[in-house]
Formats: structure tokens, sequence, C-alpha cells
């Protein structure tokens, strides 16, 4: 059997790509694309300068458009292909969200659901790949949904050829989302995608006005640390609560821009050292 025709063609779009890096969680609201969005500003801001894309395969429920200040853009197609929504120079983002009807023109299809069958999403991943026009990247973040569902098996089958740098898993402290930690870990271990680390998001909450640290999840079996020494993986940081993460994905912006001192800021900038 020759090699598959689409995965070269893949191979041959992403080939000046030097990272591709997804981004899991076991279960919804951890703060995953909250994450892959502020690692991709942090990645693209003047102090690093990569270039850096963002892949939304979160096919039922992009949200990167809205947290990376680019809602209602549209995707526009020339001989080259698709080209991607640049939010600056050097950070381009590909997300469904872009490509859903009308989605500029006031209307509320903003809220209209995506509901699709498995082989429709695969194919979107397929022509977020292979017909999108991507400059030479640093870094592309993939934005995924959580769990390991179709979304997941499409990627890591078209990058089978052009290869994963790895996997970066966010989870929160309680052990609820723990449990779920490991069946990703399993997953990748299975997918033989390698896994860069775990973060732990919403650990802690450091009160804006007295500056004390309070626990809101206590996990009660030593949290993400003990699971990550359980494995053998490495706990890449754990960034506390901070409305202003919230309030800066709400406007589509960069929170270390803004917050660079607090507590959250420093775990982030931490943790993107260590990736
Ligand atoms: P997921 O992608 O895992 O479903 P989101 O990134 O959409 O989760 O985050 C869920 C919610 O939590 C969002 O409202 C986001 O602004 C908020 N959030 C994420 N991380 C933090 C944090 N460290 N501090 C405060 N709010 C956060």
């Amino acid at each position: 059997q020759g090699p598959d025709p689409e995965l070269s063609l893949v191979t041959e779009r992403l080939q000046d790509i030097q990272h591709k890096i997804l981004i899991l969680s076991g279960k919804g609201g951890v703060g995953k694309s909250t994450f892959t969005a502020q690692l991709a500003f942090a990645l693209a801001s003047s102090d690093t300068d990569c270039d850096v894309g963002v892949v939304d395969i979160d096919i039922c429920g992009p949200s990167v458009p809205l947290i990376m200040g680019c809602a209602g853009e549209q995707v526009h197609r020339s001989a080259a292909g698709w080209s991607p929504v640049y939010v600056q120079d050097n950070l381009a983002v590909m997300s469904i969200g872009f490509m859903l009807p009308n989605n500029n023109d006031g209307g509320d299809d903003e809220s209209a659901a995506v509901i699709w069958r498995g082989p429709k999403k695969s194919g979107m991943i397929k022509q977020f790949l292979k017909d999108v026009d991507w400059p030479a990247l640093d870094f592309l973040l993939f934005d995924t949904p959580p769990g390991t569902s179709d979304e997941h098996l499409a990627v890591v089958s078209l990058l089978k050829e052009s290869g994963i740098t790895g996997a970066l898993i966010v989870t929160t402290p309680q052990e609820v989302a723990l449990q779920d930690v490991r069946k990703e870990i399993d997953f990748c271990r299975k997918a033989r995608v390698p896994i860069l680390g775990v973060i732990e998001n919403m650990a802690g909450f450091v009160c804006p006005s007295c500056h004390g640290h309070s626990q809101i999840f206590m996990p009660t079996t030593g949290g993400a640390q003990a699971l990550c020494d359980d494995l053998g993986i490495p706990l890449l940081g754990s960034i506390p609560l901070d409305p202003r993460i919230g309030r800066a994905c709400d406007f589509g912006s960069s929170f270390l821009d803004t917050c660079a001192d607090s507590p959250a800021a420093q775990a982030y900038l931490a943790i993107i050292a260590r990736i």
C-alpha cells in the first residue's frame, strides 16, 4: 500500500510548522480554551515573538473566535487555499466559527448550534489542515473538545505523517476532573502522542483585597501533583482563579498584557517557560 495522498497533502501544508501541540482536557469548563488562547497570545507577544497559529477543532462548541477577539470574521478563499484570520501579524486563527453563514450580519447565527456527526466533523478538521494556507509557524496549537472523541481521533490520524510534538492536559484540582485526566493520558499513550505535561487550572483563589489564598476545590487524593507523580508526567504548573482572566477572554484580549504582576500571570509565564 502506497502513501495516503490526503496525509501527504496535510504533511506538505504543515511542513513549515515547527511544533504542533494538542491542548486536551478530560472535562469541559476546566479552562482549556482559555489556556489555549492565553498561551497563544503569550507566545506571540513581543517578549517571545514566535509565529503562532490556533486551530479550534471543537467543532460543536467553538469558543476561540470570541476569546481571541476575532468573532464575526470570515475566512477568505484564494488560489492558495483558505487564509486563516490574523489576530495580529504573527498570530493566525482558524475555526468553524468563521464559516457559519452570515455570522457578521447582526443576525443570531452566532447562537445557532452546530450538530454534526463524526464523519462531517472529521472532514472539516481535514480541511483545516489540508486546505488552509498556513504560514511558517513556530507553534500550531489545537484547541480540542473535552474528552476523547471523533475530533481527537481525526487530528491524530491526520498528523500521523507530519507528527505531533505533544499534548498539554488542562485540569482543575477536583477529583472528578482528575479522574478524567487519567483517561486523556491513556488516550495519548494508546495514540502515541507524547505528553508534555499537565496544567492545573483554577488552583486556589488569591483575594485581590486581602491577598489571602483560599483553596476553592480540595481534592481528596493530593490532587494534580499526586496524579502526575503516580503516572510519571510533569505537572507544568498551577494557575489560580483570577476573575480578570475571564474578563480578558470576554474582551478577546491577552490577560498577561494587562495583569503581568498577578500570581495567575506569574503561573502562566512559569508554565510557558517549561513548554
Ligand atoms: P473549557 O475550554 O475547558 O470548556 P473555558 O476555557 O471555556 O473552559 O473556561 C471556562 C470558564 O472559566 C470561562 O468563563 C473562563 O473565563 C473561566 N476561567 C478559566 N480559567 C480561569 C481562571 N484561572 N480564573 C478565572 N476564570 C477562569
